[in-house]
């Protein structure tokens, strides 16, 4: 009843300023605590899968599982594929149901990004699902070096939007994924170039970490999909160390997982100020 698409939720975030945290999840457990989150807010919420070896393995039995939660809900929720490294992935996923696709061919030359973005939009958008694509490179937090980063051009990212057709755009502003070495620093002259270029909404990977002053403003500028991670996972293993060594099984374990998954996801969707149905 609830699948929505990525268009679904946050062409009214771009609009109205507000951003839709994007979760990222491994198993059951953390999916479950992400929509225990959304459904105690009644907010809108993306579920990501990321193309990594092991949950591609695992699809066929993930994906029903991501696209029954996502019915059963009584929100609006998002099935992503994060960072979709081939068409092919992308196609599976297509083919399981998802509702919103990522492909990410930023770390090839600006031609063979546009060339392999087109292909994907080509077969998303006659089934009405979105595309998200990324320009300029959203690398990772342990080689972060503000000094020596790839933007995102703005100039670029105009020419992109154009040439693909995509529905959403991941930028690189100074962001990176996993743990930021030293501290992050967000350009924002660049962000506010790519939004004036670029009327689609944007997304910005990498937000584990950034202060939450940066995210307030980034927000205000017109970023409204917000991909997270590393500090559910983070708070889950604060969670379970906590577990004192009698107590600690596989119930209170799992218990552990989905209430830290909760309990951060929560806060963000407060952080972003994320509408309510
Ligand atoms: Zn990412």
């Amino acid at each position: 009843m609830s699948l929505a698409t990525l268009n679904d939720v946050l062409i009214e975030g771009r609009a109205q300023k507000y951003a839709v945290g994007a979760y990222d999840f491994m198993t059951p457990t953390m999916m479950l605590g992400i929509l225990d989150a959304a459904e105690e807010t009644k907010t809108p919420v993306i579920l990501q899968f990321p193309d990594s070896p092991r949950g591609m393995a695992d699809l066929d039995v993930f994906a029903p599982a991501m696209v029954a939660a996502a019915k059963k809900a009584s929100v609006p929720v998002v099935v992503h594929l994060d960072h979709g490294k081939s068409v092919d992935a992308c196609k599976r996923c297509l083919e399981a149901g998802f509702s919103s696709i990522m492909i990410d061919s930023s770390t090839l030359p600006f031609d063979e990004n546009v060339r392999i973005t087109r292909e994907v939009v080509a077969l998303c958008k006659p089934r009405g699902i979105p595309v998200e694509a990324e320009l300029g490179h959203v690398g990772q937090g342990r080689d972060y070096d503000p000094d020596n980063y790839q933007y995102t051009d703005p100039k670029e990212a105009a020419e992109f939007v154009a040439a693909t057709g995509i529905d959403a755009l991941a930028v690189a502003i100074g962001n990176a994924h996993g743990v930021y070495k030293g501290k992050p620093r967000i350009n924002y002259p660049v962000l506010e170039e790519i939004v004036k270029a670029v009327s689609i909404p944007l997304v910005l990977h990498g937000g584990s970490g950034i202060p939450d002053e940066d995210f307030k403003k980034i927000i205000k500028m017109g970023v409204s999909k917000i991909n997270i991670f590393t500090e559910l996972s983070q708070e889950a293993t604060a969670r379970l160390r906590k577990i004192e060594n009698d107590k600690l099984d596989i119930f209170s374990a799992t218990e552990a997982i989905r209430e830290g998954f909760k309990a951060r996801t929560l806060e963000k969707i407060k952080l972003f100020e994320t509408k309510s149905i």
